[in-house]
């Protein structure tokens, strides 16, 4: 992988690389990357690989090979302290609480002790804590350059160091974040570089959709219409002319807020969001208010920076407004996601491939995509095809783990569909006599929310482990619990499926309930699916199935991590022995030795 690496640095190439677990592609990318001299940025899924990547392997590389290089981190602006958002709400007062009043100042305390500003490394913050969109800024609200806090802000001078390093390491949201504000030529956050180097590239197609997707969200008009408000100190006689077009517009978000929770499913597309009569109104209202507000606070245009920021803010919002009322474009597709008691509005291409293949020719740059899970039974063309990857070179590697050996793979027989309504019972009957026999030390993956709670229901007086369900805590918290617990049985959906990285006893069984094809009502998925019908594909073959296998694989990752962890997975799922189908998802797995009974695994287990 090294030389492959070495190679299209060299070419200024395009490469896939499909590295199975444990083969150590993050060193076989970074020592090339080191020894090239080129400026590179190297992006990675999440903060905490980031994080990993940066503190960790990068130094490990550069102490070894004994090369200096400037290297710098860099997230996105949401995880740094805002001086100025801090000395506003400090100076406010609009906190709820006592409690939040005391937090507020230990961030205080801690802002003047901090180097980068990383709001994750504050102790006094915790990860969902409601103060941080007071004391983190968005692209909406930072000043920028006329910001009184510029010098010292830590954003400017994380994106400062960014620009002089030679080897930067980023998210894929601030990478794509970064290619979509270039893209519609509204500057730039990364520095360009000789080379991209795109670790756990299987999401990369989701996130780049993400955003080049337009939004607007009930949160962004809500933080305006706050932050308007805010900002009427700064200048006479404003207060007067926005105090009840502001109320106006916050009382017609409410109501549409109310018609989009009372009246639509999560998610649909965005015209069937306006084919119900009551959410119809409700937006066409709020785009009014909208509308008289522009127009009473353009005449303060002028007065104040701050003020001036808002106005600018305000019409963007009504610009991004009318692009929903325009007619769906065949490259695009409108849609509606409802998020806590909010909602968000997109406009999403149906393909990234040409974008990105512009951008991509256009860097001029080599582009390495790396991750365990690319191909489908030795294939990479769907992840090359969302990507516009037609020419890149690929190879596949595969892991070196003995896994015939370490791990087995049980297909339970005898239970019924996933549709219906005895499934989970079903699937727990088979995994509560594992649970015992194994001691915990087991995920169970679900693929939806419903049936990990009514698993979680069935499970709680069952078992005597400690039973740890997503979104019952933090992440990171349900996490650690189980790795110090070494008895604990987790239940997971989606995040929990791929990123997680438990080695040793703790985890020795995990147990999937469902091939993790993804929702049918999926609005983008669908228009995508229209999309290729009528192009002569097959959306099955060519969208859902590919994406389910990778998905797969992904979940099935998390059993072996290590060369010496052992253990055993369980797909319950009938449809992988039932349809033709199921030999694919079979054949890119990795080689486990399969076994035909539940004693057999809990002999496995025991041994
Ligand atoms: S420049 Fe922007 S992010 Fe930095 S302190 Fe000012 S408002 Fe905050």
């Amino acid at each position: 992988m090294a030389e492959a690496v070495e190679q299209a640095l060299a070419a200024s190439d395009s490469l896939v690389v499909e590295a199975g677990t444990g083969i150590g592609k993050t060193l076989a990318y970074l020592v090339p990357v080191v020894l090239s001299g080129e400026r590179v940025i190297v992006s990675t899924g999440t903060k905490t690989l980031q994080d990993q990547l940066y503190f960790r392997d990068l130094p490990l590389v550069l102490d070894a090979l004994d090369i200096p290089r400037r290297t710098a981190l860099l997230k996105g602006r949401a995880n740094y302290l805002c001086l100025h958002r801090l000395a506003i709400a400090r100076t406010e007062g609009r906190l709820p609480s006592r409690e939040a009043v005391a937090e507020l100042e230990r961030v205080q305390e801690w802002a003047g002790r901090t180097v980068d500003g990383d709001v994750s490394t504050a102790a006094a913050l915790s990860e969902d804590s409601g103060l941080l969109p007071l004391i983190t800024s968005t692209a909406d609200n930072c000043l920028g350059a006329e910001c009184p806090d510029f010098e010292a802000c830590f954003v400017a001078r994380a994106r400062r160091e960014a620009q002089e390093a030679d080897i930067v390491v980023v998210n894929h949201h601030l990478l794509f974040a970064d290619m979509a504000i270039k893209q519609r030529g509204f500057g730039e956050v990364l520095p360009g570089a000789s080379a991209f180097i795109v670790d756990e590239a299987h999401q990369a197609p989701e996130t780049a959709s993400r955003f080049f997707s337009l939004s607007l969200s009930a949160r962004q008009i809500r933080e305006l219409c706050q932050d308007l408000l805010a900002e009427c100190a700064e200048v006479s006689g404003a207060m007067g002319t926005l105090r009840e077009p502001v109320a106006d517009c916050l009382q017609c978000l409410r109501e549409a807020q109310l018609a989009f929770a009372s009246r639509l499913p999560e998610r649909g597309s965005w015209q069937a969001a306006v084919r119900d009569g009551e959410v119809r109104a409700a937006l066409q209202a709020l785009d009014r208010a909208i509308a008289a507000l522009a127009a009473e606070s353009e005449a303060l245009e002028g007065r104040a920076r701050g003020m001036d920021g808002c106005i600018d803010r305000l019409r963007d919002i009504r610009l991004r407004f009318d692009r929903f009322d325009a007619p769906d474009g065949d490259s695009e597709v409108r849609w509606f996601e409802r998020r806590g008691r909010g909602f968000i509005l997109y406009i999403t291409p149906l393909e990234v491939a040409s974008v990105f293949d512009a951008f991509r020719q256009q860097s001029e740059a080599a582009w390495i995509f790396t991750s365990a899970t690319l191909s489908v039974s030795g294939d990479f063309t769907h992840f090359t095809s969302q990507m516009g990857l037609h020419e890149a070179a690929t190879l596949q590697l595969d892991s070196p783990f003995d896994y015939a050996a370490n791990a087995v793979l049980w297909l339970p027989e005898g239970l019924p569909e996933p549709r219906d309504p005895g499934f989970i019972p079903a699937v727990l009957e088979q995994a509560v006599p594992l649970l015992e026999a194994n001691h915990g030390r087991a995920f169970l993956l679900f693929t939806s929310h419903r049936a990990l709670r009514e698993a979680a229901e069935a499970l709680r007086d069952r078992i005597p482990y400690s039973l740890l369900v997503q979104g019952e805590q933090p992440r990171s918290i349900l996490l650690e619990t189980f790795r110090n617990s070494g008895q604990a049985v987790l239940l997971g959906s989606s995040s929990f499926w791929q990123g997680v990285d438990v080695i040793g006893d703790a985890l020795s069984l995990v147990v999937i309930d469902k091939l993790p094809f993804a929702a049918p009502d999926d609005p983008v998925l669908q228009a995508r699916s229209d999309l290729l019908r009528q192009a002569g594909g097959n959306p099955f073959t060519q969208l859902y199935l590919p994406q389910a296998v990778i998905a797969l694989k992904q979940g099935a990752g998390r059993l072996i991590r290590d060369v010496n962890d052992r253990g055993a997975l369980v797909i319950c799922d009938s449809r992988i022995r039932s349809r033709s189908y199921g030999r694919v998802f079979l054949d890119s797995l990795p080689p486990m030795k399969p076994v035909g009974s539940r004693e057999e695994v809990e002999q496995f287990l025991d041994d």
